[in-house]
């Protein structure tokens, strides 16, 4: 749907600077996903970190005309639209705040709809309820609904802009994480059908109590018609007592036959579980093909609004049978003849495309391969088959997409819309064909795979893939990023980060890290040693990078690559001046440590004049920034200690600032400082652990980012008098179930960890370690668990917390994490 510029002027109260006639279909808030730039209208939201108005200039050479932008931005980046500008042929429209400018136009927007919209908030399971319920009543309705998890004060307005006429239903997640949120977020959402998935722990940081977080989050269904929730929570139930709704309410409940809908039995089979519930007097039964708690509590929820929306219960028993995985993630893997495979089974429509697009196109700028998109047919979206397929080839040009393979047969029908290399399949199977005869070639391409469920892509993506070795790392890059939000939400505006990849970034994979990073605007990167610099830098790393151990040898890897090495003593310092010099190089920026307890790497506080003076005495090298570390900043016990070292710190970065007439860089907080001494950060901090999701204070995990996961090769009966491994040391006291698994000590699974004194989760289950591990397998005991050979086996990561391993090893998380052998392959995925 399309808005006139001068009707959003009036909506959002704006004052208009510039007459260009225009018309907006889309609304822009991140200007890397950037696809259709006349028709957009750009917001530039301010946060503590960053100011959206820095990336006008750039839109407007890309074409974008309209921008909603705050007075003091427009100072900030002078961006002065007066005729005769740069911006002369651009719609200014100025706001207090941008960011409530783009909730009160959704809010408008939504206003025109009549239709029922689902609002679904909670903990857990908002996606999978939202996806699910788009599975089960999309047959018989165009449902618009949030891409991926767009359930933020941004993602919301961002997801209600896309209903337009068409629209028969909205389905929206709401996702807080501070008090006073869910308040803007009803008003853009109205949803008339409210769900509350459950209650957990998860973002309440914020908040003062549990209860405080459950009512805050009902805030959401003030003027709903009903309500749907697990009416067996006492503590859901009691907060929905409290809030006073006056929707009707649909509480399910397992226990009590007096609630409106009653769930009768729960009976768990082998592959499924089966369902029966009484509702308005009418019993009823369905098969879900899950059995795990969460899928049958999510299928609750979706059964209850099922009813509500009067989907008949023949349907609802049919379409639960076929209910499918909610992938919530892209995935990047290998594929074969040195291709990356991007997997987006997510969903099929134009917003999630995009994400896609976008995605692939920034992974596509640094490995130089061709970028290639194989999509199949877009399903229900209730447009005209030209229209959608003239949008989508416009989003396949604005992402630079080089080669183009659809499957199915309307996108078929619109062959000559791609004017680039393409190829058409009627089904899977007939491209699937193609590429195992040979026929059609995939080579040094970046392919995103996307396709509608029924197109059962998961067959071609496994074609595609190249088989890897069974034991992987996953690393969770959105975690990382909500890290890295964390720590900064702790920081004053105008202080930088320097995010610590050393030890190829605490095992997670330098490359990978750094890009993400990169990506999110961090000031300066830091690794160990020059190789690491410049292997990040042959990858396409333009961020600063500072070296903190600089080798003498490496010297001219360090002027090649520019890596800005740390300077820690005047014998160091001469070598780099005298090379810097051999090789003519002026201002070269280095970074002084300091040393102001410990005793590692550093000069002394009393060096300073003679530093000084070296310093002044040459034009080689110029000291960009002046550091030193804590000791102990992590704990109470050496507070003192950690203020004597910020006192001394201060007296001596002062003394090299005030001899220089440039702004040098300050900086002493890790992660543990920049939780526990605010008052430190100066100008920057070095952020190494919290990033990769442990908290440096506790060991608690923020957001965990790294999972080791391996799969069961072999499983054997054992009888009680023999023994497993190694050394007969695996002793049995039953007789058991042995599970062998990929993984030893050469991959980083520590040999202290075996004869029982660790475990390994085996479909959520604890499976201890049998006798010796071995070089590159281990045995565990499977006893007790339901599981079979292929199963996936964790060993640390999102179930089983690292901090299990280091405690029994008797160190710290970073040893565990740094010991994970490069063997182990890294795979990369982004919620
Ligand atoms: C590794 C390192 C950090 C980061 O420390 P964390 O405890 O992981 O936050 C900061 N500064 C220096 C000099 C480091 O070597």
């Amino acid at each position: 749907m399309s808005y006139s510029i001068e009707n959003i002027v009036e909506i959002i109260g704006a004052q208009r600077i510039g007459n260009v006639s225009a018309t907006i279909d889309w609304l822009l808030t991140d200007s890397r996903s950037l696809s259709f730039p006349e028709e957009t209208l750009f917001f530039a939201l301010t946060t503590k970190r960053n100011d959206g108005a820095r990336y006008i200039p750039d839109l407007y050479a890309r074409g974008v005309r309209n921008f909603v932008v705050s007075k003091e931005s427009m100072k900030r980046f002078d961006v002065q639209p007066f005729s005769g500008s740069q911006f002369s042929t651009a719609n200014f429209l100025v706001v207090s705040n941008p960011l409530k400018a783009l909730q009160k136009l959704a809010e408008q927007h939504r206003e025109q709809f009549q239709v029922p919209v689902i609002g679904i908030t909670g903990s857990n399971g908002k996606t999978i309820v939202k996806e699910w319920l788009h599975q089960l009543l999309s047959a018989e309705r165009v449902i618009v609904r949030s891409p991926r998890s767009y359930n933020s004060q941004i993602g919301v307005p961002l997801s209600v802009w896309q209903m337009n006429e068409q629209s028969g239903l909205a389905i929206f997640e709401a996702g807080i994480s501070e008090p006073g949120e869910m308040r803007a977020l009803q008003n853009i959402i109205k949803p008339t059908i409210g769900i509350l998935t459950n209650i957990g722990g998860a973002h309440q940081e914020n908040f003062f109590s549990l209860q405080e977080k459950c009512m805050e989050k009902l805030a959401l269904f003030k003027n709903c018609d009903v309500v749907i929730y697990n009416g067996d929570d006492e503590f859901i139930s009691n907060c929905v007592a409290k809030s006073m709704l006056s929707a009707r309410e649909i509480a399910w409940s397992r226990k009590d036959m007096e609630r409106p809908l009653y769930i009768g039995k729960v009976e768990k089979k082998d592959d499924c579980t089966v369902i029966s519930y009484r509702y308005l007097d009418m019993d009823n039964t369905f098969t879900l093909p899950f059995i795990d708690d969460a899928s049958v509590e999510n299928s609750l929820n979706c059964l209850a609004a099922c009813l509500y929306l009067m989907l008949p219960a023949e349907k609802i028993t049919e379409r639960m049978g076929r209910l499918e995985p909610v992938a919530m993630r892209l995935e990047v893997k290998e594929g074969k003849n040195g291709c990356v495979l991007i997997n987006d089974s997510y969903n099929s429509d134009l917003g999630s495309l995009d994400i896609a697009l976008n995605f692939l196109y920034r992974r596509s700028l640094s490995n130089g391969l061709k970028r290639t998109l194989i999509l199949s047919d877009i399903l229900e979206t209730g447009q005209n088959t030209s229209t959608l397929y003239r949008q989508v080839a416009q989003l396949v040009n604005s992402r630079k997409i080089e080669r183009i393979i659809g499957v199915g047969s309307e996108i078929s029908t619109c062959a000559a819309r791609f004017n680039i290399e393409n190829a058409f399949y009627p089904n899977t199977d007939a491209l699937m064909n193609a590429v195992v005869k040979g026929k059609l070639r995939l080579e040094n391409e970046i392919i995103l795979i996307k396709g509608a469920r029924k197109f059962g892509f998961d067959a071609l993506t496994e074609v595609l893939e190249k088989k890897v070795h069974e034991t992987i790392l996953e690393v969770n890059l959105g975690a990382m990023i909500a890290n890295l939000n964390y720590y900064r939400g702790k920081l004053k505006p105008e202080t930088k980060i320097v995010c610590m990849v050393k030890a190829s970034a605490y095992g997670a994979g330098s490359y990978e890290i750094a890009k993400t990073l990169q990506e999110h605007r961090v000031d300066y990167l830091a690794v160990a040693v020059a190789d690491e610099g410049s292997e990040l830098r042959k990858a396409g790393i333009t961020a600063s990078i500072i070296i903190m151990n600089p080798e003498m040898t490496a010297f001219k890897t360090m002027f090649d690559y520019k890596l800005e090495p740390e300077v820690y003593s005047f014998g160091l310092l001469e070598a780099l001046i005298k090379e810097a010099e051999k090789e003519g190089i002026t201002n070269f920026p280095v970074h002084v440590k300091l040393d102001t307890g410990m005793h590692r790497l550093g000069f002394a506080p009393e060096d300073m004049p003679r530093l000084i003076e070296r310093l002044k005495g040459q034009n080689a090298v110029i000291p960009r920034s002046v550091f030193s570390h804590f000791v102990g900043s992590d704990s109470p016990q050496f507070d003192a200690f950690t203020r004597r070292q910020i006192v001394m710190f201060e007296k001596a970065s002062v003394e090299l600032q005030e001899a220089f007439a440039h702004k040098i860089l300050r900086h002493i907080c890790n992660s543990a400082g920049i939780e526990r001494f605010p008052g430190a950060q100066f100008d920057m901090v070095r952020l190494g652990l919290g990033l990769y999701g442990i908290s440096p204070i506790d060991n608690s995990i923020l957001n965990n980012v790294s999972t080791l996961k391996t799969t069961i090769l072999q499983i054997r009966d054992v009888p009680a008098e023999d023994t497993v491994g190694y050394s007969r040391k695996g002793h049995l006291n039953r007789p058991s179930r042995i599970a062998a698994i990929p993984i030893g000590y050469a991959d980083g699974l520590n040999r202290h960890l075996g004869n029982g004194h660790a475990y390994c989760l085996v479909n959520g289950c604890k499976a201890s370690y049998v006798g010796n591990i071995c070089m590159d397998v281990c045995m565990i005991d499977v006893t007790d668990i339901d599981c079979k050979e292929g199963d996936t086996v964790e060993i640390f990561g999102d179930h089983l917390p690292i901090t299990v391993l280091s405690d029994v090893l008797d160190t710290i998380p970073y040893e565990v994490l740094t010991s994970v052998s490069t063997r182990v392959k890294r795979i990369y995925y982004q919620d």
